[in-house]
């Protein structure tokens, strides 16, 4: 089997999904995460379409995001219906993002082009090949995404692969097959993708994109690879609108562990739940338990027959190693739950458990009773980090907190202010620091500087990025349990810590605790 190239479209189909928005911040961080996994391509999102991804597309290229593996790819469509190519502001944005590969998206059911786009067959054709032309006498690297292909070849099947033909010989590498609807079967998909891939040899490579409204998404991207299809668009956790896209934290292990094809290395796979994880967080999604792979209960085994043999031979009870995408076999005995995922986490901290197996319970445990009042430390690495140390006693304390307290007032003409005390102790000094902020929490950040002012020069470039707000039990109305994540960075790095209570105030408290002491230990540390 040939080669085959996976191309991520989380942060442009992917958040199309309802409830999603993501900051600029947030993109480039999921970008750099999935970079991490090795996948070949990473859609940024629609240079013009909105200010947002302009911008992504701006700082991306004056090197805030460094990607090792992926090409980053800018999103466009083709020209408009009689219009010169180099002056559509769409093409023109698209390569005022400056990247090396571009994707657009036309037209390839006849009935979208009378119907959606009022015009001719023929005029769309040539929309098409400007286009691509256009990019391509630019120097860039083309994918054209053929949007309805499989509803347009099921209406008009040569009209549906004259505009692939069109999309190829204009110069697109790569003619990306569409289940815009997600309605297609696995055996039209395969059979659809067969007779392109004949069509298109020698001209271009074929990809697939398609959707997950039979929950077939998955299943309809293998097909189109047993068939020939050497691209696959999918997104992480299968994000994307109505029942989102097909998810490709179950594409890639299929394909690598099923299909044999080794479109990322093992080291990389091994990556694939935190990814998961971390993507959902940077989301505000609930990672789901039962996915396939990636899922908490994916090798979660209850049954007490299961758990004996398991203890016995690991491939009894499950399809395939958990460890070989980064996830983690639980018996639900406790002793030996997770134990792996701390030693994992410990040795890329630069903190070896291997060795200390009563070191690891007492993290363990400790996680386990924190988990279960609400934190997460899936996201939250530096909080992780912070707890690994004070139970393995590398650690020293920078600050104890004596008290704080937040007044916010609302005046009589609708302004409101917010105003921080923080009492603390550094180095048996009694410090105190009054602020005021734009609200309760950005006062006692302010307080909490101002109190330990001169002494901690580190915290001076210490920035609140990103501030996340989720409700564990919405049962419990106004008075449920509040889980905050906030991500921080001092300019070189960035990390999220955690904080738990049923008062709001309180729970960012702790996470911002966390992110001073995570900040002053790294500053402390020798740089390596
Ligand atoms: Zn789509």
């Amino acid at each position: 089997m040939p080669e085959v190239d996976l191309y991520d479209t989380t942060l442009r189909d992917g958040t199309q999904r309802e409830g999603i928005s993501l900051s600029v911040e947030d993109k480039l961080r999921v970008a750099a995460t999935v970079d991490t996994l090795g996948v070949d391509f990473i859609e940024g999102g629609w240079p013009g379409a909105n200010p947002k991804d302009t911008e992504f597309f701006r700082r991306a290229a004056a090197g805030e995001l460094r990607l090792d593996r992926a090409t980053l790819v800018a999103f466009g469509m083709t020209r408009r219906p009689n219009a010169q190519a180099a002056a559509d502001p769409t093409l023109l944005a698209l390569l005022g993002a400056g990247t090396p590969a571009m994707c657009i998206v036309g037209k390839s059911s006849a009935l979208h082009v009378s119907e959606a786009l009022g015009t001719t067959r023929a005029e769309n054709l040539a929309m098409i090949t400007d286009s691509v032309r256009l990019l391509r006498g630019e120097g860039r690297r083309v994918f054209f995404d053929a949007e309805h292909f499989f509803d347009g070849h099921a209406e008009d099947e040569s009209y549906a692969l004259e505009v692939a033909v069109a999309a190829a010989e204009a110069g697109a590498e790569c003619v990306v097959l569409c289940d815009t609807n997600g309605g297609a079967m696995p055996q039209r998909v395969e059979r659809v993708v067969r007779q392109a891939v004949d069509l298109l040899q020698g001209r271009s490579q074929v990809g697939v994109h398609v959707h997950n409204d039979t929950d077939c998404a998955v299943a309809n991207s293998l097909v189109a690879v047993r068939a020939g299809a050497t691209h696959v668009q999918g997104t992480v956790n299968g994000i994307g609108e109505r029942c989102g896209n097909a998810n490709l934290m179950s594409i890639i292990p299929n394909l690598v562990l099923k299909l044999g094809l080794d479109v990322v290395e093992p080291r990389d796979l091994r990556r694939l739940t935190r990814v998961a994880h971390e993507v959902a967080e940077v989301m505000n999604l609930t990672p789901d338990p039962h996915a396939p792979y990636v899922g908490h209960a994916a090798f979660a085994h209850k049954a007490g027959l299961h758990v004996s043999a398991l203890a016995k031979r690991s491939d009894l009870y499950q399809h395939v190693e958990p460890a070989t995408v980064g996830n983690d076999l639980r018996l639900l005995v406790s002793e030996l739950a997770g134990r792996s995922t701390i030693v994992l986490k410990g040795a890329e901290l630069g903190l070896d458990l291997a060795d200390d197996g009563s070191a690891v319970t007492r993290v363990l445990d400790r996680v386990k009773d924190l988990e279960h009042a609400g934190y997460t430390f899936e996201a939250a690495d530096a909080s992780f980090e912070l707890l690994v140390r004070a139970e393995t006693g590398v650690t020293r304390e920078h600050f104890r907190l004596e008290s704080f307290r937040t007044i916010v007032d609302r005046r009589e003409d609708g302004g409101v202010v917010a105003e921080a005390t923080v009492r603390v102790w550094v180095n048996g000094v009694r410090l105190i620091g009054t602020a005021e902020g734009n609200g309760p929490v950005d006062a006692l950040d302010h307080a909490f500087r101002a109190a330990v002012d001169g002494r901690y020069p580190a915290l001076a470039g210490l920035r609140l990025a990103d501030y996340k707000v989720r409700i564990l039990d919405a049962g419990g109305g106004t008075g449920a349990t509040t889980r905050v994540l906030i991500t921080s960075t001092d300019g070189e790095r960035e990390f999220t810590t955690v904080g738990v209570s049923s008062n709001i105030i309180e729970a960012s408290w702790q996470a911002m605790q966390d992110a001073y002491d995570s900040a002053l230990l790294h500053a402390a540390l020798p740089v390596h």
